[in-house]
């Protein structure tokens, strides 16, 4: 019996508004969620020119009988939806059968498909059938889309576009491919395998397949729950991070889904553990009950709306956080071989450079890409439990380290019996004396000092004005300010927090993010005022400190919170590990 209906035209005009096939990731897009939603266990992409010459996608999925084969081509054909109320109720994944004849429209393609029995081929070219046959074929379907937008004036611009396009496209099969960790994906361009996963079910293993094996051995398992949400995944340390988002990657009911939200949570728990432009690597998969999501149904977006999201916010806040805690994150020196790297990288991308050279884009998509297969020596199992491992929160987070001395007058060089560490000074400074303003002032620990000969503040009007409103900010931090004649205030106490040597410029500076601040959130408040006064106040690169100093620093330092980045989320100690060390001066055979 035929499994597509003729769509009704109310329900087909709605769809049609927001289904536009204009570029080879859409088209990729279309043909691999039509697979997934066959039941295909294996889907393979294989792409010449990024897909501006062939696009094949190959799948195992339940296939098409013939008569299905042929009305998959008439417009406004779908197996999944018969009228508008099921359209809000969508558990496939596309519009199945009204991406096959725009696709068709604008190409020549070779449908083969076959449900186990007897197998059809379909020729289409420009969106008119040429031909319909029968013939030998295991179950599953092989489309073939050649000469993309051949017709139509857009073709030159995709040209242009080969780098861009094909980032698109791995990034695309990279999250099916996280999403789907039970599906075999396996995708080519130009013959080069750019993602070849295993399809049995481990998310690691994806991971590595995707990221490779540095990146895989710096991933930490978590897993968490409230009443509502069920969250698992993998979290990068620190240390690794991508320029751009698209590394934050998350799935709901194991469907990819884009949510700045989600996003903006799991970045705010990295806060201080990276640097501001820099971005972990985070695949989280989301359960919940559909009844409390609101998926939107405009096909071309991904995105979603949760009911409760406060409470999977600070789920999944408090899970990263709390992991981040309990590591010790210490970047290694490793002496691996970027240059290799690099130059597999170029071998992979040189089809394309040698065809079209194009150096703009050609950045772009090194930029993005990620795709370096690499030979797999990974114990997974082994890596999922030492990711597992809990911490006891009481012990200082870096083992005892003995200072050996000072280099350039910045960097304190120390050891212990694993390895050498170079501290940055300043780096190590800031964050000791950010993490004491943050909880003096946090925990309003007010504890008062006078001021022997009070201080004078004098400001232009509108700032005069801007702090006059927010004065209450000021004395609640515990400062005894109040006005002093023409747009002047005097302070005669301060918090006792505050650094003794330099307390007017202190001040100065505190007056100043109080003017600059126009709504008034007070986190984020003691937040800027911590990081801008340790910035101002700790020893900076180049000033002398005594051993005696040292020793207090590193021990402060042991006993912060996070010792392993400033408040700008740069590090504060590296180490070289003495297995490196003897690999360097080959006193070891790797
Ligand atoms: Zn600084
Ligand atoms: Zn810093």
């Amino acid at each position: 019996m035929s499994k597509i209906e003729v769509m009704d035209i109310n329900l087909s005009n709605k769809i049609a508004a927001g289904e536009v096939i204009e570029k080879t990731m859409n088209v990729v897009k279309e043909l691999v969620e039509n697979s997934i939603d066959a039941e295909a266990t294996s889907i393979k992409v294989e792409l010449t020119d990024s897909g501006v010459k062939e696009i094949i996608i190959t799948d195992d999925g339940t296939g098409m009988d013939k008569e299905d084969a042929v009305k998959a081509f008439s417009r406004h054909a779908t197996s999944k939806l018969k009228s508008v109320d099921d359209l809000f109720n969508i558990d496939s994944l596309g519009f199945r059968g009204e991406a096959l004849p725009s696709i068709a429209s604008v190409s020549n393609l070779t449908l083969k498909t076959s449900n186990g029995e007897v197998g059809t081929v379909v020729e289409m070219s420009g969106g008119e059938m040429l031909s319909v046959s029968s013939c030998d074929l295991n179950r599953g379907t092989k489309i073939t889309v050649r000469d993309l937008f051949f017709n139509t004036p857009v073709r030159l611009k995709y040209l242009k576009n080969l780098y861009v396009e094909l980032a698109n496209i791995t990034e695309y099969v990279n999250k099916m491919a996280l999403s789907y960790p039970n599906i075999k994906f396996v995708l080519t361009n130009n013959g080069k395998v750019l993602l070849n996963t295993e399809g049995k079910g481990n998310l690691l293993k994806v991971i590595n397949n995707i990221y490779g094996v540095e990146v895989t051995k710096k991933m930490i398992k978590i897993g968490c729950s409230n009443d509502d949400y069920t969250v698992s995944g993998f979290i990068s340390y620190p240390e690794v991070t991508k320029p751009n988002r698209n590394s934050l990657i998350t799935f709901v009911n194991g469907r990819y889904i884009k949510n700045n939200e989600l996003n903006k949570a799991i970045i705010e728990s990295y806060h201080t553990y990276v640097p501001i432009d820099k971005y972990p690597i985070v695949v989280l998969s989301i359960e919940v009950d559909p009844i409390l999501i609101d998926i939107n149904v405009h096909p071309t977006k991904m995105d979603i709306k949760f009911s409760k999201m406060d409470t999977l916010k600070e789920l999944i806040n408090d899970t990263i956080s709390r992991k981040l805690e309990s590591l010790t994150l210490i970047p290694e020196v490793i002496s691996n071989n970027k240059q290799e790297e690099f130059i597999e990288k170029r071998e992979l991308l040189k089809p394309i450079i040698e065809n079209y050279s194009i150096n703009e884009e050609k950045d772009e998509y090194e930029k993005n890409n990620y795709n370096i297969i690499e030979e797999t020596t990974l114990d997974f199992e082994e890596l999922e439990k030492k990711s597992e491992k809990e911490i006891d929160y009481n012990i200082p987070r870096i083992k005892k380290i003995y200072p050996v001395g000072i280099a350039l007058s910045t960097y304190i060089i120390c050891e212990n019996e694993d390895g050498i560490y170079i501290i940055d000074q300043h780096a190590a400074a800031e964050r000791i004396n950010y993490e004491k303003y943050f909880n003096a002032m946090k925990n309003h620990t007010n504890n008062i000092m006078d001021l022997l000969i009070p201080i004078k503040v004098e400001l232009p009007t509108d700032e005069y004005i801007l702090l006059k409103r927010n004065i209450n900010i000021m004395t609640d931090m515990g400062f005894n300010i109040e006005e002093f004649g023409i747009n002047t205030f005097v302070i005669r106490s301060h918090p006792a927090w505050l650094p003794n040597y330099a307390i007017e410029e202190a001040i100065r500076k505190i007056i100043n993010i109080v003017i600059e601040n126009e709504s008034f959130d007070y986190g984020k408040f003691i937040e800027k005022v911590s990081i801008t006064l340790a910035c101002k106040m700790s020893i900076k690169a180049n000033d002398y400190v005594s051993m005696d100093d040292i020793e207090i620093l590193i021990d402060n330092l042991r006993n912060t919170k996070n010792p392993f980045t400033c408040p700008h989320g740069r590090p504060t100690i590296i180490s070289y590990s003495k297995y490196e060390l003897e690999k360097l001066f080959k006193r070891a055979i790797n």
